[in-house]
């Protein structure tokens, strides 16, 4: 069943307008006596009937709400350097099917791209499309939120103000492995941070060592930027998350 989210919470009747209700009515081509599975802001899922179509809404009643458990128990927060050309784009659907809860771009030393003020704007826009999408298409009750482009080191300054494991990824890494360091890790809440296709300069690896955040290795192999966000998502929602089964 198609699946919406909404921005307010869950009730009886549900007017749906915008491009979602452009999006029932034009191309999928719904009719009353129709069903849908709204989500709301807090994560609580209904299926729903179409009950009236007008111009340019849809008129939703609540048939059952769903009993839904496709959320994480572990919170995370992929900070990914901007890897050059549409490859955020891939990482962010990948990333948000894997159940994260944030993405971060970041701007580092050695990022190629850069953005004036405005294209970052629409590329912050289009990727959170791309998790809404993501979202709706894997059955998510929550959808990802993408943040504004941030430098690196402002980024690593605000994320260690909060009770979170923050780890960085790194290729040079020769003494603790994500394994190792997520085995002795009891939080509930991670942030990963992975390097652009240049990798991280070693100002930014020393500095945030000096804030306490741990290098780990992902493996022997130096893996692309996209293959390394993507891993190590998937090894952290094995270790603590949901992966591996349904529960
Ligand atoms: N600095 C390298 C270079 O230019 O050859 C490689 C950078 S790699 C393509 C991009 C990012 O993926 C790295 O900054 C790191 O965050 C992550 N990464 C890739 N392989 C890794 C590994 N084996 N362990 C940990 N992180 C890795």
């Amino acid at each position: 069943m198609r699946r919406i989210f909404i921005s307010e919470l869950l009730k009886t009747n549900i007017v749906i307008t915008g491009a979602d209700a452009h999006h029932l009515s034009h191309v999928m081509r719904s009719r009353p006596g129709d069903h849908i599975v709204v989500a709301d802001d807090a994560g609580k899922v209904g299926e729903y009937v179409m009950t009236a179509f007008s111009s340019d809404s849809v008129t939703l009643e609540l048939v059952q709400l769903i009993e839904e458990n496709t959320e994480s128990p572990v919170e995370i927060i992929l900070a990914q350097c901007l890897p050059k050309g549409d490859k955020l784009e891939l990482i962010t659907q990948k990333a948000t099917e894997l159940g994260i809860n944030g993405i971060a771009p970041l701007t580092s030393d050695n990022c190629v791209v850069r953005y004036d003020a405005k294209k970052a704007v629409a590329r912050q826009e289009k990727w959170q499309k791309i998790a809404n999408e993501a979202a709706k298409q894997c059955g998510r009750q929550c959808i990802p939120e993408v943040m504004a482009i941030t430098p690196l080191k402002s980024w690593l300054q605000g994320i260690m103000e909060q009770d979170i494991e923050v780890l960085m990824c790194y290729e040079n890494e020769e003494q603790i492995g994500i394994k190792e360091l997520l085995a002795h890790s009891t939080k509930k809440k991670f942030a990963v941070i992975i390097g652009p296709e240049g990798g991280f300069s070693l100002d930014e690896v020393a500095y945030a060592k000096e804030l306490g955040i741990p290098s780990v290795s992902l493996g022997n192999r130096i893996l692309r930027a996209e293959t390394a966000a993507i891993s190590a998502m998937t090894i952290l929602q094995y270790e603590k998350g949901d992966l591996g089964g349904r529960q």
